[in-house]
Protein backbone atom coordinates (compact mmCIF):
# COMPACT_ATOMS: atom_id res chain seq x y z
CA UNK A 1 0.00 0.00 0.00
CA UNK A 2 2.29 2.90 -0.93
CA UNK A 3 -0.92 5.74 -0.19
CA UNK A 4 -3.33 3.79 2.46
CA UNK A 5 -1.64 3.35 6.02
CA UNK A 6 0.44 0.84 7.29
CA UNK A 7 -0.09 -1.43 10.20
CA UNK A 8 2.20 1.24 12.25
CA UNK A 9 -0.13 3.69 11.95
CA UNK A 10 1.31 5.73 9.60
CA UNK A 11 0.59 7.02 5.84
CA UNK A 12 4.25 7.23 4.60
CA UNK A 13 5.95 9.80 7.16
CA UNK A 14 2.61 10.96 8.36
CA UNK A 15 0.24 9.44 11.38
CA UNK A 16 1.16 8.09 14.54
CA UNK A 17 -0.32 8.58 17.77
CA UNK A 18 1.79 11.34 19.84
CA UNK A 19 -0.31 11.36 22.81
CA UNK A 20 0.29 11.74 27.05
CA UNK A 21 0.32 8.70 28.50
CA UNK A 22 -2.41 9.09 30.35
CA UNK A 23 -4.56 8.79 27.38
CA UNK A 24 -2.73 5.99 26.30
CA UNK A 25 -4.80 2.78 27.39
CA UNK A 26 -7.95 4.55 25.88
CA UNK A 27 -6.35 4.80 22.36
CA UNK A 28 -4.69 1.61 22.47
CA UNK A 29 -8.47 -0.30 23.36
CA UNK A 30 -9.57 1.05 20.31
CA UNK A 31 -6.72 0.23 18.15
CA UNK A 32 -6.95 -2.75 19.41
CA UNK A 33 -10.45 -3.43 18.39
CA UNK A 34 -11.47 -1.26 15.47
CA UNK A 35 -10.49 -3.69 13.11
CA UNK A 36 -11.43 -6.75 14.93
CA UNK A 37 -15.66 -5.26 14.67
CA UNK A 38 -15.32 -3.59 11.70
CA UNK A 39 -15.14 -7.31 10.30
CA UNK A 40 -18.13 -8.91 12.87
CA UNK A 41 -20.84 -9.65 10.74
CA UNK A 42 -23.31 -7.74 12.76
CA UNK A 43 -21.68 -4.82 12.28
CA UNK A 44 -21.41 -4.63 9.39
CA UNK A 45 -24.98 -5.97 8.90
CA UNK A 46 -26.55 -2.85 11.15
CA UNK A 47 -24.28 -0.19 9.55
CA UNK A 48 -25.31 -0.83 6.07
CA UNK A 49 -29.06 -0.88 7.78
CA UNK A 50 -28.69 2.48 9.29
CA UNK A 51 -26.59 3.83 6.35
CA UNK A 52 -29.66 2.65 4.44
CA UNK A 53 -32.64 3.30 6.41
CA UNK A 54 -31.84 6.28 8.57
CA UNK A 55 -29.26 7.97 6.35
CA UNK A 56 -30.49 7.31 2.99
CA UNK A 57 -27.95 5.50 1.25
CA UNK A 58 -26.86 5.11 -1.36
CA UNK A 59 -26.92 9.00 -2.10
CA UNK A 60 -27.01 9.50 -6.35
CA UNK A 61 -24.65 10.11 -8.62
CA UNK A 62 -25.67 12.91 -10.63
CA UNK A 63 -24.68 14.06 -13.77
CA UNK A 64 -24.84 17.54 -13.45
CA UNK A 65 -26.14 18.77 -17.74
CA UNK A 66 -25.85 22.12 -17.21
CA UNK A 67 -22.43 22.51 -15.84
CA UNK A 68 -20.86 19.86 -17.63
CA UNK A 69 -22.04 22.03 -20.97
CA UNK A 70 -20.67 24.73 -19.66
CA UNK A 71 -17.03 23.52 -18.66
CA UNK A 72 -17.55 21.35 -21.22
CA UNK A 73 -16.25 18.28 -19.75
CA UNK A 74 -18.46 15.41 -18.56
CA UNK A 75 -19.18 16.25 -14.31
CA UNK A 76 -20.51 13.43 -12.03
CA UNK A 77 -21.87 14.99 -8.34
CA UNK A 78 -22.11 12.74 -5.64
CA UNK A 79 -24.71 13.73 -3.70
CA UNK A 80 -23.74 13.60 0.22
CA UNK A 81 -25.65 16.89 0.50
CA UNK A 82 -28.96 14.76 0.51
CA UNK A 83 -27.83 12.60 3.78
CA UNK A 84 -30.04 12.79 6.71
CA UNK A 85 -28.55 15.90 8.71
CA UNK A 86 -26.94 17.69 5.32
CA UNK A 87 -23.25 16.53 5.19
CA UNK A 88 -21.10 13.49 4.84
CA UNK A 89 -20.36 13.42 8.62
CA UNK A 90 -22.87 11.30 9.55
CA UNK A 91 -21.83 8.31 8.33
CA UNK A 92 -18.71 8.82 10.78
CA UNK A 93 -20.40 9.34 13.12
CA UNK A 94 -23.11 6.22 13.01
CA UNK A 95 -19.72 4.00 12.84
CA UNK A 96 -18.61 5.28 15.68
CA UNK A 97 -21.14 4.78 18.00
CA UNK A 98 -22.04 1.38 16.76
CA UNK A 99 -18.48 1.10 17.52
CA UNK A 100 -18.97 2.52 21.00
CA UNK A 101 -21.33 0.52 21.89
CA UNK A 102 -19.59 -2.63 21.20
CA UNK A 103 -16.67 -1.56 23.22
CA UNK A 104 -19.21 -1.04 26.35
CA UNK A 105 -19.07 2.27 26.00
CA UNK A 106 -22.36 4.41 27.67
CA UNK A 107 -21.17 7.80 27.39
CA UNK A 108 -19.82 10.04 24.67
CA UNK A 109 -17.79 12.90 24.27
CA UNK A 110 -17.78 15.24 21.16
CA UNK A 111 -15.96 18.82 20.18
CA UNK A 112 -17.06 21.25 17.65
CA UNK A 113 -15.79 23.74 16.13
CA UNK A 114 -19.15 25.16 13.65
CA UNK A 115 -21.15 22.94 15.23
CA UNK A 116 -21.87 20.39 12.26
CA UNK A 117 -20.06 17.41 13.79
CA UNK A 118 -21.46 18.44 17.12
CA UNK A 119 -25.30 17.91 15.55
CA UNK A 120 -24.05 14.95 14.00
CA UNK A 121 -22.87 13.66 17.21
CA UNK A 122 -25.67 14.86 19.05
CA UNK A 123 -28.07 13.14 16.28
CA UNK A 124 -26.70 9.36 16.53
CA UNK A 125 -26.57 9.75 20.64
CA UNK A 126 -30.56 10.52 20.63
CA UNK A 127 -31.01 7.53 17.78
CA UNK A 128 -29.26 5.04 20.29
CA UNK A 129 -30.18 6.87 23.45
CA UNK A 130 -26.86 7.15 24.54
CA UNK A 131 -25.64 10.40 27.39
CA UNK A 132 -23.72 12.93 24.69
CA UNK A 133 -21.71 15.97 26.27
CA UNK A 134 -20.07 18.54 23.58
CA UNK A 135 -17.58 21.01 24.03
CA UNK A 136 -17.42 24.23 21.95
CA UNK A 137 -15.40 27.39 22.49
CA UNK A 138 -17.39 29.94 24.02
CA UNK A 139 -16.75 31.93 20.95
CA UNK A 140 -18.50 29.28 18.89
CA UNK A 141 -21.20 29.09 21.03
CA UNK A 142 -22.19 32.51 20.51
CA UNK A 143 -21.31 32.22 16.19
CA UNK A 144 -23.54 29.13 15.73
CA UNK A 145 -26.33 29.44 17.97
CA UNK A 146 -28.85 27.84 15.43
CA UNK A 147 -26.21 24.48 15.88
CA UNK A 148 -26.08 25.05 19.69
CA UNK A 149 -29.80 24.64 19.58
CA UNK A 150 -30.39 21.85 17.68
CA UNK A 151 -27.59 19.80 19.62
CA UNK A 152 -29.46 21.00 22.35
CA UNK A 153 -33.10 19.68 21.06
CA UNK A 154 -31.37 16.78 20.18
CA UNK A 155 -30.76 16.37 23.98
CA UNK A 156 -26.80 17.05 24.26
CA UNK A 157 -25.17 18.75 26.79
CA UNK A 158 -23.25 21.69 24.83
CA UNK A 159 -20.41 22.37 27.61
CA UNK A 160 -18.37 25.96 26.64
CA UNK A 161 -14.68 26.19 26.33
CA UNK A 162 -13.73 29.11 28.56
CA UNK A 163 -9.95 28.83 27.84
CA UNK A 164 -7.47 30.35 25.32
CA UNK A 165 -9.37 31.46 22.27
CA UNK A 166 -12.27 29.68 22.92
CA UNK A 167 -12.80 27.94 19.73
CA UNK A 168 -12.33 24.66 18.47
CA UNK A 169 -8.81 23.93 20.02
CA UNK A 170 -9.74 24.87 23.12
CA UNK A 171 -12.83 22.61 22.88
CA UNK A 172 -10.66 19.84 21.78
CA UNK A 173 -8.54 20.07 24.96
CA UNK A 174 -11.47 20.12 27.21
CA UNK A 175 -13.18 17.11 25.45
CA UNK A 176 -9.64 15.09 25.94
CA UNK A 177 -9.56 16.29 29.65
CA UNK A 178 -12.66 14.35 30.37
CA UNK A 179 -11.38 11.69 28.26
CA UNK A 180 -8.57 11.14 30.48
CA UNK A 181 -10.93 11.33 33.33
CA UNK A 182 -13.62 9.35 32.37
CA UNK A 183 -11.72 6.37 30.65
CA UNK A 184 -14.04 3.03 31.10
CA UNK A 185 -17.50 4.30 30.33
CA UNK A 186 -16.60 7.09 27.93
CA UNK A 187 -16.18 7.20 23.81
CA UNK A 188 -14.65 10.30 22.31
CA UNK A 189 -16.07 10.70 18.81
CA UNK A 190 -13.91 12.31 15.99
CA UNK A 191 -15.13 14.20 13.61
CA UNK A 192 -12.58 13.56 10.52
CA UNK A 193 -9.80 11.58 9.53
CA UNK A 194 -7.38 13.20 12.39
CA UNK A 195 -6.32 12.28 15.83
CA UNK A 196 -4.37 9.88 16.84
CA UNK A 197 -4.40 6.45 15.01
CA UNK A 198 -6.65 4.37 14.87
CA UNK A 199 -8.91 7.17 14.71
CA UNK A 200 -7.70 8.71 11.23
CA UNK A 201 -8.26 4.89 9.47
CA UNK A 202 -11.18 4.40 11.10
CA UNK A 203 -12.57 7.67 10.27
CA UNK A 204 -11.72 6.93 6.50
CA UNK A 205 -13.27 3.43 6.47
CA UNK A 206 -16.57 4.82 7.80
CA UNK A 207 -16.61 7.05 5.10
CA UNK A 208 -15.12 5.10 2.33
CA UNK A 209 -19.14 3.95 1.59
CA UNK A 210 -18.74 7.12 -0.66
CA UNK A 211 -15.99 5.71 -3.36
CA UNK A 212 -17.61 2.20 -3.07
CA UNK A 213 -20.83 3.65 -4.01
CA UNK A 214 -19.32 5.75 -6.63
CA UNK A 215 -17.75 2.76 -8.54
CA UNK A 216 -20.71 0.63 -9.39
CA UNK A 217 -22.97 4.00 -9.84
CA UNK A 218 -20.38 5.17 -12.32
CA UNK A 219 -20.23 1.41 -14.20
CA UNK A 220 -24.03 1.69 -14.35
CA UNK A 221 -24.29 4.92 -15.91
CA UNK A 222 -21.07 5.34 -17.85
CA UNK A 223 -19.48 1.52 -17.97
CA UNK A 224 -16.66 2.12 -16.00
CA UNK A 225 -15.92 2.21 -12.82
CA UNK A 226 -12.64 4.78 -12.88
CA UNK A 227 -13.10 8.10 -13.11
CA UNK A 228 -10.28 10.57 -14.59
CA UNK A 229 -10.74 12.68 -11.61
CA UNK A 230 -11.91 12.89 -8.21
CA UNK A 231 -12.30 16.07 -6.43
CA UNK A 232 -13.26 17.04 -2.67
CA UNK A 233 -12.55 19.61 -0.65
CA UNK A 234 -10.57 19.37 2.13
CA UNK A 235 -10.88 20.41 5.90
CA UNK A 236 -9.64 17.69 8.40
CA UNK A 237 -10.01 15.49 5.29
CA UNK A 238 -13.01 13.38 5.52
CA UNK A 239 -15.26 13.88 2.84
CA UNK A 240 -12.10 13.75 0.98
CA UNK A 241 -10.85 10.64 2.32
CA UNK A 242 -14.09 8.85 1.15
CA UNK A 243 -14.42 9.98 -2.30
CA UNK A 244 -10.77 8.74 -3.17
CA UNK A 245 -10.40 5.74 -0.40
CA UNK A 246 -10.91 2.77 -3.34
CA UNK A 247 -9.05 4.54 -5.66
CA UNK A 248 -5.83 5.58 -3.31
CA UNK A 249 -4.10 2.83 -4.88
CA UNK A 250 -5.20 3.08 -8.71
CA UNK A 251 -3.37 6.13 -10.24
CA UNK A 252 -4.91 6.10 -13.41
CA UNK A 253 -7.90 7.95 -10.79
CA UNK A 254 -6.51 11.21 -10.32
CA UNK A 255 -7.46 13.27 -7.09
CA UNK A 256 -7.86 16.72 -6.57
CA UNK A 257 -7.98 17.61 -3.11
CA UNK A 258 -9.33 21.61 -2.57
CA UNK A 259 -8.20 24.00 0.42
CA UNK A 260 -9.77 26.77 1.27
CA UNK A 261 -7.30 29.99 0.19
CA UNK A 262 -9.31 32.06 2.24
CA UNK A 263 -8.42 35.41 1.39
CA UNK A 264 -5.24 34.39 -0.31
CA UNK A 265 -2.73 31.98 0.49
CA UNK A 266 0.06 34.38 1.09
CA UNK A 267 -2.52 36.98 2.39
CA UNK A 268 -1.83 35.62 7.02
CA UNK A 269 -5.93 34.66 6.60
CA UNK A 270 -5.68 31.26 4.79
CA UNK A 271 -6.64 27.83 5.93
CA UNK A 272 -4.23 26.08 2.56
CA UNK A 273 -2.78 23.74 5.40
CA UNK A 274 -0.50 21.87 2.64
CA UNK A 275 0.70 24.65 0.94
CA UNK A 276 1.58 26.73 4.05
CA UNK A 277 2.16 24.13 6.64
CA UNK A 278 5.22 22.61 8.22
CA UNK A 279 5.83 18.87 9.42
CA UNK A 280 4.18 19.05 13.04
CA UNK A 281 1.98 17.45 15.85
CA UNK A 282 -1.39 18.26 16.33
CA UNK A 283 -4.41 16.48 17.59
CA UNK A 284 -1.59 13.41 18.40
CA UNK A 285 -0.69 13.02 14.94
CA UNK A 286 1.89 14.19 13.25
CA UNK A 287 1.29 16.15 9.75
CA UNK A 288 1.27 19.43 8.04
CA UNK A 289 -0.42 22.28 10.10
CA UNK A 290 0.22 25.88 9.68
CA UNK A 291 2.70 27.10 12.39
CA UNK A 292 4.84 30.08 13.48
CA UNK A 293 8.50 29.63 13.39
CA UNK A 294 9.26 28.42 16.79
CA UNK A 295 6.49 25.99 16.45
CA UNK A 296 3.44 27.68 17.98
CA UNK A 297 0.07 26.98 15.71
CA UNK A 298 -0.85 29.53 13.75
CA UNK A 299 -5.00 30.73 13.58
CA UNK A 300 -6.51 29.77 9.63
CA UNK A 301 -9.04 31.43 8.38
CA UNK A 302 -11.50 30.79 5.50
CA UNK A 303 -15.13 32.26 5.14
CA UNK A 304 -16.18 28.32 5.47
CA UNK A 305 -16.45 27.36 9.36
CA UNK A 306 -15.56 23.68 8.31
CA UNK A 307 -12.17 24.33 6.13
CA UNK A 308 -11.26 26.74 9.14
CA UNK A 309 -8.76 23.95 10.62
CA UNK A 310 -4.85 24.61 10.97
CA UNK A 311 -3.69 21.19 10.24
CA UNK A 312 -4.90 18.45 8.22
CA UNK A 313 -5.35 14.48 8.17
CA UNK A 314 -1.89 12.64 7.66
CA UNK A 315 -3.59 10.65 4.85
CA UNK A 316 -3.55 13.79 2.59
CA UNK A 317 0.14 15.47 4.12
CA UNK A 318 0.70 12.26 2.47
CA UNK A 319 -1.27 12.71 -0.71
CA UNK A 320 0.51 15.97 -0.94
CA UNK A 321 3.89 15.21 -0.08
CA UNK A 322 3.98 12.36 -1.96
CA UNK A 323 2.38 13.96 -5.37
CA UNK A 324 -0.21 11.21 -5.15
CA UNK A 325 -3.32 14.20 -4.68
CA UNK A 326 -3.04 17.64 -6.66
CA UNK A 327 -4.06 20.19 -4.30
CA UNK A 328 -5.16 23.71 -5.37
CA UNK A 329 -6.12 26.55 -2.78
CA UNK A 330 -9.59 28.45 -3.60
CA UNK A 331 -10.52 31.88 -1.92
CA UNK A 332 -13.49 32.82 -0.29
CA UNK A 333 -14.74 34.82 -3.29
CA UNK A 334 -14.18 31.94 -6.00
CA UNK A 335 -15.95 29.87 -3.76
CA UNK A 336 -18.53 32.17 -2.99
CA UNK A 337 -18.92 32.23 -6.65
CA UNK A 338 -18.76 28.94 -7.28
CA UNK A 339 -21.73 28.33 -5.21
CA UNK A 340 -23.95 30.90 -6.83
CA UNK A 341 -23.25 28.92 -10.23
CA UNK A 342 -24.19 25.98 -8.91
CA UNK A 343 -27.46 26.86 -7.14
CA UNK A 344 -27.93 28.71 -10.31
CA UNK A 345 -27.19 25.86 -13.13
CA UNK A 346 -28.32 22.71 -11.61
CA UNK A 347 -30.97 23.89 -8.64
CA UNK A 348 -28.76 23.14 -5.78
CA UNK A 349 -27.62 25.06 -3.35
CA UNK A 350 -24.41 23.74 -1.60
CA UNK A 351 -22.08 23.90 1.61
CA UNK A 352 -19.78 26.51 1.72
CA UNK A 353 -17.19 24.44 2.07
CA UNK A 354 -18.15 22.45 -1.27
CA UNK A 355 -18.25 25.25 -3.36
CA UNK A 356 -14.54 25.56 -3.09
CA UNK A 357 -14.11 22.28 -4.79
CA UNK A 358 -16.72 23.75 -7.44
CA UNK A 359 -14.52 26.17 -8.23
CA UNK A 360 -12.21 24.13 -9.73
CA UNK A 361 -13.54 24.08 -13.12
CA UNK A 362 -12.51 28.23 -13.20
CA UNK A 363 -8.99 27.33 -12.52
CA UNK A 364 -8.24 23.86 -14.30
CA UNK A 365 -9.37 22.99 -17.87
CA UNK A 366 -10.93 19.26 -18.22
CA UNK A 367 -10.92 17.07 -21.42
CA UNK A 368 -14.25 16.56 -23.19
CA UNK A 369 -13.87 13.38 -22.87
CA UNK A 370 -12.99 13.51 -19.06
CA UNK A 371 -14.92 11.97 -16.87
CA UNK A 372 -15.07 14.36 -13.29
CA UNK A 373 -16.45 13.32 -9.82
CA UNK A 374 -17.25 16.00 -7.65
CA UNK A 375 -18.27 15.14 -3.53
CA UNK A 376 -20.86 17.03 -2.92
CA UNK A 377 -20.14 17.15 0.74
CA UNK A 378 -23.16 19.17 2.21
CA UNK A 379 -25.85 21.50 1.86
CA UNK A 380 -25.89 25.21 2.16
CA UNK A 381 -29.43 25.45 4.29
CA UNK A 382 -26.68 26.31 7.29
CA UNK A 383 -24.64 29.11 5.38
CA UNK A 384 -27.71 30.93 4.20
CA UNK A 385 -26.89 33.35 6.27
CA UNK A 386 -23.00 34.02 4.58
CA UNK A 387 -24.51 33.71 1.05
CA UNK A 388 -26.98 36.63 2.22
CA UNK A 389 -24.15 38.28 3.38
CA UNK A 390 -22.10 38.24 0.77
CA UNK A 391 -24.47 38.33 -1.99
CA UNK A 392 -26.96 41.10 -0.25
CA UNK A 393 -29.14 38.87 -1.08
C1 LIG B 1 -17.20 19.45 7.98
C2 LIG B 1 -17.39 19.62 6.53
C3 LIG B 1 -16.32 19.59 5.61
C4 LIG B 1 -14.88 19.50 6.03
O1 LIG B 1 -14.54 18.35 6.74
P1 LIG B 1 -13.74 17.15 6.08
O2 LIG B 1 -13.41 16.28 7.23
O3 LIG B 1 -12.55 17.71 5.40
O4 LIG B 1 -14.64 16.49 5.10
C5 LIG B 1 -16.60 19.68 4.26
N1 LIG B 1 -17.87 19.84 3.81
C6 LIG B 1 -18.92 19.88 4.66
C7 LIG B 1 -20.28 20.05 4.09
C8 LIG B 1 -18.73 19.78 6.04
O5 LIG B 1 -19.78 19.84 6.85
Amino acid sequence: MAYNINEKGYYGEFGGAYIPEMLYPNVEELRQNYLKIMAEPSFKTEFDQLLKDYVGRPSPLYYAKRLSEKYNTKIYLKREDLNHTGAHKVNNTIGQILMAQRLGKTRIIAETGAGQHGVATATVCALMGIECIVYMGEIDIARQAPNVARMKMLGAKVVPALSGSKTLKDATNEAIRDWINNPVSTHYIIGSVVGPHPYPDMVARFQAVVSEEIQWQLKEKEGTSKPDYVVACVGGGSNAAGAFYHYLEDTSVKLIAVEAAGKGVHSGESAATSILGKEGIIHGSKTLLMQTNDGQITEPYSISAGLDYPGVGPMHAHLYKSGRAEFIAITDDEAMTAGLELSQLEGIIPAIETSHALAIFDRKKFKPEDLVIVNLSGRGDKDLNNYIEYFKL
